[in-house]
């Protein structure tokens, strides 16, 4: 009977040729259950953006990024407004679900959590409606460029009051200032 082809577990990353007895071996099952908790720990902290949608500052674009290890990609979020936009929208893509299960299947991971790497529909749904809400309330908040501007100018405009008044007082106390200080006491 000839050897067994040699296959690449992503998981162990190593060469083996025991066929789908290696997924079962102890040692796979303990890189994978480890391989599964760093990857679950990571999307937990998506699923809080999921439940809280929150603007995603231009500044923090370029560093809002993640690397999805089933389907061996980066995620980034150069172009979001939102906070982990475009990772939650790839965890509940068709693409990433077939991932999942490709992933499952080949490593003989437990089934009962498979539900836990991916983004359910109603769960996108309610998510880019809270998004849309914020997209308003931040929109009525924010002043435009025009208000900025006539906003920056009626600052400048009192300022340059203020002072000319802090001078005409000035101006106005200082002879008496000087006055008082020149008269000759009375005793
Ligand atoms: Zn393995
Ligand atoms: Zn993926």
């Amino acid at each position: 009977m000839p050897d067994k082809q040699f296959e690449y577990c992503t998981v162990c990353r190593l060469n083996h040729n025991r066929g789908k007895g290696h997924k079962f071996s102890a040692k796979h099952q303990q890189r994978l259950e480890s391989h599964l908790s760093k990857a679950l720990s990571k999307i937990r902290d998506i699923s809080f953006f999921l439940s809280n949608p929150a603007l995603l500052r231009h500044s923090d674009r370029a560093s809002n990024s993640f690397w999805c290890s089933f389907c061996d990609t980066t995620i980034c979020e150069l172009d979001s407004t939102f906070v982990c936009s475009n990772t939650i929208r790839h965890l509940a893509s068709s693409s990433h679900l077939d991932a999942i299960k490709k992933f499952w299947f080949e490593n003989g991971a437990s089934a009962e959590k498979r539900h836990l790497f991916v983004v359910q529909s109603e769960e996108l749904a309610k998510w880019e409606d809270a998004c849309k809400a914020l997209s308003t309330a931040s929109a009525s908040m924010e002043p435009s460029h025009g208000a900025v501007n006539r906003m920056a100018v009626f600052v400048v405009t009192q300022l340059r009051k203020e002072a000319w008044l802090i001078l005409a007082v000035a101006l106005a106390v200082h002879p008496c200032i000087l006055k008082i200080m020149g008269r000759p006491s009375h005793k």
